[in-house]
């Protein structure tokens, strides 16, 4: 981050995409797809000078719609796909203990998943092979979304606005690439280069009306925004994983001890039929490492383990805007968890385009369309500097 933008020879430059977006949008046989993450949507307008009333997530699709986008939707319902998938995966391993290794990590945050491949490869078996929300959105685009508007799926092109820098190496993967054989994700762009997309277009996003996402990947519940804070995938991962084995949904605030605070923390939740669960989050890689090394000496003993790369999770991402001496995560974070608390529907199951994503066309978590689309082989690829 912060070294790379204030080089000082301006040797070390930061990567920009945005041409190749450009370009994108200005081919007439193109159909252009932007997401957006839930982290940045607390961050965008902080180089507007804009406070989160105005710098809203509506003026943030108005001003996609304006750059020329022709679908402007959300990482939030891929968030809940996710939740699906992993959540599901998550109670398989669970009650066939003796098959898998333990414990199982989330394998959302591709900074954390190279460290794990490169630091601690006999590990890489205990990554859900759930796919990063980034990547389930562009395999459902080119996929569901493509066959519903009747468009060749190789004319689709999907970018992602990222708080995150690493996302852009994770879309590039040769194993992302499920739906039709092009990359699920064609280009990443972080948060500040969709804020100088703005401002090359002269887009003022203050004079701007909001606007909603578009229909029906733009659906997300308050499950799915916290994504982007520590603790969030966990939280969201346990309401609905608790609702599979009971059929009935948990208090939605019943897992809050994964929120927030130290940036290790630990629980144990029962869920009835299932038993005692026994979940850590961490964020920050000294502390990964740290959890890591007591995992190995068998001095911790999990189920579930959320990890984040960086600092209090996505909301603090290197590809966010950067204030000298200032940091932002844990603010950016509350701003996410008060949307989950003012959210309609906070259990990702009960997403009501992704109930009927499942019913008209993946029909059951885990199942061949899922297992080909929305998960994947973590030991299919290399790291070049793994032990
Ligand atoms: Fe990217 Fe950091 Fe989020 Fe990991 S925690 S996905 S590295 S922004």
């Amino acid at each position: 981050g912060q070294c790379v933008t204030h080089c000082p020879t301006g040797a070390l430059t930061v990567r920009d995409d945005t041409n190749k977006v450009l370009r994108a949008l200005a081919d007439p046989d193109v159909t252009t797809v932007v997401q957006v993450a839930p982290a940045v949507r607390v961050a965008w307008a902080e180089s507007f000078g804009l406070d989160p009333k105005t710098g809203s997530v509506g003026r943030m699709v108005a001003a996609l719609k304006r750059v020329g986008f022709d679908y402007v939707f959300d990482t939030n319902f891929a968030a809940d796909l996710t939740i699906m998938e992993e959540g599901s995966e998550f109670l398989e391993r669970f009650t066939h203990r003796g098959k898998y290794r333990w414990p199982m990590f989330t394998s959302c945050c591709p900074g954390w998943v190279r460290f794990l491949k490169s630091q601690y490869p006999e590990y890489t078996d205990c990554l859900s092979t759930a796919k990063s929300p980034q990547q389930m959105f562009g395999a459902v685009a080119k996929s569901y979304f493509a066959a519903q508007k009747g468009l060749d799926p190789h004319k689709v092109f999907v970018v992602s606005i990222m708080p995150c820098s690493a996302k852009k190496a994770e879309s590039e993967l040769p194993t992302m690439n499920d739906a039709c054989g092009d990359p699920d994700v064609d280009v990443v762009l972080t948060t500040r280069e969709m804020d100088r997309l703005f401002r090359s277009d002269c887009i003022v996003p203050a004079d701007l009306g909001e606007e909603k996402f578009d229909s029906p990947l733009g659906s997300g519940t308050g499950a799915a925004v916290i994504f982007g804070a520590t603790g969030g995938v966990m939280d969201a991962a346990l309401r609905s994983a608790y609702f599979l084995v009971t059929g009935t949904n948990p208090d939605a605030d019943a897992f809050s001890a994964v929120r927030g605070g130290k940036p290790w923390r630990e629980a144990t939740f029962t869920i009835p039929g299932a038993g005692e669960v026994r979940v850590a989050v961490v964020s920050g890689l000294a502390n990964v490492r740290a959890l890591m090394d007591a995992v190995d000496a068998g001095s911790v003993d999990y189920d579930f383990v959320e990890v984040m790369a960086c600092p209090g999770g996505c909301a603090g991402g290197g590809g966010q805007p950067i204030h000298c001496n200032e940091e932002l995560a844990a603010s950016r974070g509350a701003l996410l968890w008060k949307m989950d608390a003012k959210s309609k529907i906070r259990y990702s199951h009960e997403n009501p385009d992704i109930q009927a994503l499942y019913r008209t066309y993946l029909k059951a978590p885990l199942g061949e369309k899922s297992h080909h689309l929305l998960h994947t082989d973590h030991a299919a690829w290399k790291t070049p500097n793994a032990k």
